[in-house]
């Protein structure tokens, strides 16, 4: 039986965006969200410089995109030099945060705690964050991935988050690589997640959307977005074109009618 939970697509520019390109992509979106309403919730996450004008460029859709960081701090506020807080996100507009990006876990060595940290940051600021889990290619082929997973779960989840919180998996190994998982390791990782939501004290299971992020492009986004468990998706390289990005955000409701009726 599909889903009670609204799905949700979410894109994430990385650093990518000046002011030019950036604010021209967001309107382009805006137009189209505003010309026809898709099936989902959808987020931006833009850089963080771009933040403010961009919420001002989607006015013109009405609410139907909201705004995410990409990253914040765990303490409010103070002398933390070049971090950007969770109060200072909500304040410039943002809904959401994504924390634990595996590019921020591997690149800049950011563990469990301190994703957590910033999970719970996130929450206290009105945030709902997005934490990102998932395994390497060496990690899967070693049959580790759920052990990885349980294991990120465990330490990165913010605790008495309620129903404010999503989770991302998104494989290591498919990020910006264009290889993606077989639906039936998608479906296996998505019920293990929503099982141990449900065995975590202080989160409403059932309201936590769990999306999949790792090269969801137009051509995969349907088949992706139907596995059962999945309520929508994190996209990356793709989010940047935004004829690409608008066709995943169709798709996602598109996917999900044919899962109800499957
Ligand atoms: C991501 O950065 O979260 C991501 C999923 O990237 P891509 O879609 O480019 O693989």
């Amino acid at each position: 039986m599909a889903s009670m939970r609204r799905p949700l697509v979410a894109g994430n520019w990385k650093m990518n965006g000046l002011r030019a390109d950036g604010v021209a992509r967001a309107a382009a979106l805006a137009a189209k969200a505003a010309a026809g309403a898709a099936e989902c919730d959808i987020v931006l996450c833009p850089p963080a410089t771009l933040i403010t004008e961009i919420a001002a460029a989607l006015a013109p859709a009405e609410g139907r995109l909201m705004l995410s960081g990409q990253d914040c701090a765990p303490a409010p506020g103070g002398a933390f030099t070049g971090d950007i807080s969770a109060p200072m996100l909500a304040d410039a507009g943002c809904k959401f945060v994504i924390v634990g990006h595996s590019e921020r876990r591997a690149g800049h060595g950011e563990s469990d705690a301190v994703v957590r940290a910033k999970a719970e940051a996130a929450v206290t600021a009105g945030l709902v964050p997005i934490v990102c889990v998932g395994e390497t290619d060496t990690e899967r082929d070693a049959g580790r991935a759920l052990d990885v997973v349980a294991a990120q779960l465990a330490g990165s989840l913010p605790k008495a988050a309620g129903s404010a919180l999503v989770v991302a998996y998104e494989p290591v190994w498919a990020i910006g690589t264009g290889r993606t998982p077989t639906t039936a390791e998608v479906a296996e990782v998505h019920a293990f997640i929503r099982d141990r939501l449900a065995a975590t004290p202080g989160i409403a299971a059932a309201a936590v959307r769990v999306l999949y992020g790792g090269s969801v492009k137009p051509d995969n986004a349907a088949r992706l977005f139907a596995v059962e468990g999945v309520d929508g998706g994190l996209v990356g390289g793709a989010s940047l074109n935004i004829n690409d990005f608008w066709t995943i955000c169709l798709s996602c409701g598109r996917g999900r009618r044919r899962d109800a009726r499957g």
